[in-house]
């Protein structure tokens, strides 16, 4: 593979001395996304197998200072329209179409609308995209799906939404079993399906999945069933789903018996996937970790 094509795989969470918003480039962005992070302690509602986040180390801080939060975006904002950003190591190193800004993301070391900010930060985030006249660039959340039903998280997100918004939101399973191995979360699938329904109902969402070799072992044809089967189920219940995105693990994580799939697995599945459910937009991300 081309160096030019390895600039996502440095994406880490720390962008020089701040302590929240951080730029990645994202294949599932096509360009840069800006990252606020508003679980600086790391605490998070599941336990994923393939969680990149760095937990052996302590947090730098816990709290969340909305106030910073809007100084560090301004400045990487700038960075990003300014061009500046690009002439700096790894975005230098990007194809020239992802060099571009798509959007703020929600993202970090845990689940975004978990956070009591939630709500407050996409106003304050919605309004700055606003000062810099950027209404093309997105505003993402990216959800484990845990809290969507909550009312802090409907009204953070109905602000979202009313700025160029996407939901992400993630479901890795379709067996309670399957889920608990790779999520690890005391939330329940039936919850995570619930919420799932409730949000893809009142708005447009994007189901993320990632498929992984988790000791050694692939899912077996009855967890792609019953995760299609889940799939069937929310859109007979009437979700909007815009899309589906499967991708696999893109860069090394701490677990070292968390391994992507190869190429040829994921095609199968996401065949599968087609075969079963025709009608769906499905983009697959393959793996890179050697
Ligand atoms: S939901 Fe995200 S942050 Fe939480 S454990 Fe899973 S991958 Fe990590």
């Amino acid at each position: 593979m081309a160096a030019l094509d390895l600039a996502h795989l440095n994406h880490r969470r720390i962008w020089r001395d701040f302590d929240y918003c951080y730029p990645v480039i994202s294949r599932r962005s096509r360009g840069v996304s800006l990252g606020v992070n508003l679980n600086p302690g790391k605490a998070c509602n599941f336990d994923c197998v393939y969680c990149e986040v760095d937990r052996l180390n302590p947090a730098r801080r816990k709290d969340v200072d909305l106030g910073q939060i809007e100084d560090e975006m301004k400045i990487l904002i700038d960075l990003a329209i300014s061009g500046e950003l690009f002439k700096t190591h790894p975005f230098s190193t990007a194809k020239k179409e992802l060099q571009r800004l798509n959007d703020i993301a929600f993202s970090g070391d845990g689940e975004p609308s978990a956070a009591k900010e939630f709500p407050e930060s996409v106003t304050r985030l919605a309004q700055l995209k606003r000062q810099f006249g950027l209404s093309d660039v997105k505003l993402i959340l990216i959800t484990n799906a845990t809290v969507l039903k909550a009312t802090g998280v409907i009204s953070g997100i109905d602000a979202l939404m009313a700025n160029n918004g996407e939901i992400w939101a993630k479901l890795d399973a379709g067996t309670q079993n399957y889920y608990q191995t790779i999520n690890r979360s005391s939330v329940s699938l039936n919850q995570i399906i619930e919420n799932l329904e409730f949000a893809g109902k009142r708005w447009p969402i994007i189901i993320q999945t990632l498929f992984l070799e988790w000791e050694g072992r692939r899912p077996s044809d009855q967890d792609i069933n019953s995760y299609i089967n889940s799939l069937k189920y929310l859109l007979d219940s009437g979700i909007q789903l815009q899309s589906l995105q499967l991708h696999t693990i893109a860069r090394p994580t701490p677990e070292p018996e968390a391994r992507p799939l190869s190429t040829a697995v994921l095609d199968e599945i996401a065949d599968e996937v087609t075969r079963k459910l025709p009608n769906i937009s499905l983009d697959v991300f393959y793996g890179t970790v050697a």
